[in-house]
């Protein structure tokens, strides 16, 4: 069985307990934000490998959350809806949620699409791993560690979710507003002075571990990308 780290956003306690109670039985690690704002920073601190989104939510709506994880990379989202929102459930697909389950659910049918997702993305990730070559960093996401051509990197919180945030995206320009939203979450009082500062610090970092290369590309007026 493939174990795997699944962030849970649902706000009734009781579907959360069942939902929690069959995944974990099944050797999967859940993670529950009863808040879009919590599921956000979250999201920033560790990107999970599924993320079970339930539409109607204290703080707002989980499509919109939906929208911002299909923007931001390829996260498999799935998404719960009550009975009768049949309208979420073409939007939900619209917004690119990859499943969707109407409640009421039975929580081994979920297990069951769980594990469907996760066997998808393991499939599709050996071959986006092949088409970017060998990276000369080692993320540990889980365990929140990071190694520059075999180095251990001794970063922050905020500085290892900027670096992770810049590889999940390799390749493409990170503007600050969005490199805000991921790692400091939509709801901060942080600014785009926060992000250089903290995008400096570990530049610095980098530096001291491969002194020959500068892999934080600054694009006047645009943002950051590791190319
Ligand atoms: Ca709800």
């Amino acid at each position: 069985m493939i174990s795997a780290r699944i962030l849970l956003v649902e706000d009734d306690p009781a579907i959360a307990r069942s939902i929690i109670y069959t995944l974990e039985r099944d050797g999967l690690t859940v993670t529950h934000s009863l808040l879009l704002s919590d599921a956000r920073r979250q999201l920033a601190m560790r990107p999970p490998d599924v993320l079970i989104l339930d539409v109607g939510l204290p703080d707002g709506s989980g499509l919109d959350l939906c929208r911002e994880v299909r923007n931001s990379g390829s996260l498999p989202v799935l998404m719960l809806s009550a009975h009768g929102e049949e309208i979420d459930r073409v939007l939900g697909l619209e917004l690119g949620a990859d499943d969707y389950v109407s409640k009421p659910f039975s929580p081994r049918e979920l297990l069951a699409r769980v594990r469907g997702m996760l066997r998808r993305a393991r499939m599709q990730a050996p071959a986006a791993a092949h088409s970017s070559g060998i990276s000369p960093f080692d993320l540990d996401m889980p365990g929140q560690r990071v190694s520059l051509r075999g180095r251990p990197l001794n970063l922050t919180r905020r500085e290892f979710g900027l670096l992770a945030d810049l590889l999940r995206h390799r390749g493409r320009i990170r503007s600050r507003e969005e490199l805000l939203v991921s790692v400091w979450g939509a709801d901060s009082d942080s600014t785009d002075r926060t992000v250089d500062t903290h995008i400096k610090t570990l530049r610095a970092k980098l530096q001291e571990a491969a002194p020959d290369h500068d892999y934080i590309v600054t694009h006047r007026g645009m943002g950051y990308c590791v190319e």
